[in-house]
């Protein structure tokens, strides 16, 4: 049996676009009491309980913990938020890592609240930072606002993708290919695919009421990766440094509403 070719899900009412913000602003919240606790000495884990604290108590539930995609992966993921250090790009399990000074980390959250999703992601310095990793930070958190800057209903997912593959590019950055953002609202992965590069006027239709987590990938030195031994940590595959910024975007007619920023 085939199934329906889909463009992408729609949030069906008011009550749900004003849920997928409340959600969204949930995860910000979660967001920035991570970053306020982001110093050296601190464990990935810390952080992590920080953030399900944050979202228990504003009365959602972490979109991550016990997510099983199948496909691959061994088994679901088993925490509130993905930590990945340095070199890795996404999906790392926050533990007993304590960070340094001079460390990059990118933190990855979701919340489900009323029914729909927040998705969202940020890459954060730890205590002194090199230049270096600074300047790669600052291009990916642009190429999201630039991306996003293109949401727009009649237009094309592609022009999102191209958008943000030439700032990072011109940059000198390499983009991640191998994941991509994705529709979101009822479900935290929908269709249409994201992908951080791309071509004005291909892909799927942006259409109003659609939830889309827009999350480029930025890495100094190659766009290749590698998934580590725990079967879940995505690296970058020359172990040059990576970063990830994320936002939950709804298309509206007065164009994109973001529900992962603190109002
Ligand atoms: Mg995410
Ligand atoms: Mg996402």
């Amino acid at each position: 049996m085939a199934r329906r070719r889909s463009g992408g899900i729609t949030i069906k009412s008011r009550r749900d676009l004003n849920m997928m913000i409340e959600a969204g602003q949930i995860v910000a919240h979660a967001k920035a009491n991570m970053i306020k606790a982001a110093e050296p000495g601190i464990e990935t884990r810390e952080l992590d309980a920080i953030a399900e604290k944050t979202i228990r108590k504003l009365g959602a539930v972490p979109s991550f913990k016990g997510y099983n995609p199948g496909m691959s992966m061994p088994y679901a993921f088993p925490a509130t938020i993905c930590a990945s250090l340095n070199e890795e790009i996404v999906h790392g399990i926050p533990g007993r890592r304590r960070l340094k000074d001079g460390d990059i980390l990118s933190v990855d959250v979701g919340a489900i609240y009323g029914g729909v999703h927040g998705d969202s992601a940020f890459t954060v310095g730890i205590g002194e930072i090199s230049k270096e990793c600074q300047q790669l930070m600052d291009a990916t958190s642009e190429s999201l606002d630039i991306g996003i800057a293109r949401v727009r209903a009649g237009g094309r997912i592609g022009d999102i993708s191209n958008a943000i593959q030439r700032h990072a590019e011109s940059l000198g950055y390499y983009l991640v290919k191998q994941y991509v953002g994705h529709g979101i609202g009822y479900a935290m992965h929908e269709e249409p695919q994201i992908p951080n590069y791309g071509k004005v006027g291909n892909g799927a239709l942006i259409r109003k009421g659609m939830g889309l987590a827009i999350e480029p990938m930025l890495n100094i030195g190659t766009s290749d990766t590698k998934v580590l031994e725990d079967g879940w940590t995505v690296s970058t595959a020359d172990g040059s440094l990576s970063a990830h910024f994320e936002d939950t975007v709804i298309v509206t007619d007065e164009g994109p509403v973001v529900t992962t920023r603190l109002a």
